[in-house]
């Protein structure tokens, strides 16, 4: 029988995740079936468990599950406790193993895609939910010299940073501050709205990266007008999926054709 995966969110539909894994899977001869699971908002552990009954290998978890998944698995990886939010749940007879591979897939993007060198770099990373969680030890790890959180709510900014040992802020509070590199880890895209960020924190040659992917945000078009480099996460989400791929299937996809593919509109 074909192995079973899925992402599970809610919302989902709108999911890149099943065509990329379709595709991961073609390319590394792999036998497996991807599918998508809208879970009601009350019932994340619910739909889990369902899905296990059904011998599901793995899941992706999204939007707004990751921290329930965190505090679902049995074990987690050495990253998903430290960012205590999990986006990788792998399924075994007697155990339920939690990893978050959107730290990696970032850096991955940023370092071998576009050829950002973190290292040393001031960052502005903007958001504290559970992709901001998600990403900042690895930003860490890359050898950034500063990383500053700023959040719309700076209490989840504050005890996101107090775990990590960086600054936190709120937006009022960073006019005159200019950063190497911003990182959008807001959903404010989504709703054709923009985090209100001074143009200060553009300096010419930042880098601008908004997590939302698929759109021109108003983060990106204020960054553009300012004089940054301004780039979507559609590279993230194919890197943080082939992690996934690796963790489930121990085999690593070529990640270049996928998002050449997704760049250029084609259909995979
Ligand atoms: P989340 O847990 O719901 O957090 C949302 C964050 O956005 C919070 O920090 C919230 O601030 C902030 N926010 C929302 N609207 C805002 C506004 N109008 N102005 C300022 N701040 C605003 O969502 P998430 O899981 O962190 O995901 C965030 C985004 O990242 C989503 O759009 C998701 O699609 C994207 N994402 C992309 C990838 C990828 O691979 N490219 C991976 C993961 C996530 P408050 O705390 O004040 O509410």
């Amino acid at each position: 029988m074909r192995e079973r995966y899925a992402v599970v969110g809610n919302p989902v539909a709108h999911s890149k995740s099943p065509q990329i894994h379709a595709e991961f899977a073609r390319a590394t001869g792999q036998d497996l079936e991807y599918g998508r699971i809208e879970a009601p908002l009350d019932g994340f552990e619910r739909t889990v468990e369902e899905f296990r009954r059904q011998a599901g290998k793995g899941l992706n978890v999204t939007v707004p599950f990751k921290e329930a998944a965190f505090r679902y698995c049995r074990k987690a990886s050495r990253r998903a406790q430290a960012a205590q939010v999990v986006n990788t749940l792998v399924f075994s007879a007697s155990e339920v193993f939690g990893d978050t591979t959107d730290g990696i897939g970032l850096v991955a993007d940023l370092t071998r895609n576009i050829g950002f060198d973190l290292s040393g770099k001031k960052l502005l990373l903007m958001g504290a939910g559970g992709a901001a969680q998600g990403v900042v030890q690895a930003l860490l790890d890359a050898g950034v010299s500063r990383l500053l959180i700023v959040n719309r709510t700076v209490s989840r900014a504050r005890s996101l940073a107090a775990r990590h040992g960086v600054e936190a802020c709120g937006y009022d509070e960073l006019h005159g501050q200019s950063f190497d590199i911003v990182v959008n880890a807001t959903s404010a895209g989504l709703a054709d709205e923009a985090p209100s960020l001074p143009d200060s924190a553009f300096k010419p040659g930042t880098l601008a990266y908004d997590m939302v992917y698929g759109r021109d945000t108003p983060f990106l078009a204020q960054a553009r007008s300012a004089g940054a480099r301004a780039l979507d996460g559609l590279g993230m989400l194919v890197e943080q999926a082939a992690e996934s791929f690796f963790v489930w299937r121990g085999v690593r996809p070529d990640t270049r054709p996928i998002l050449a593919g997704l760049r250029g509109g084609q259909t995979l």
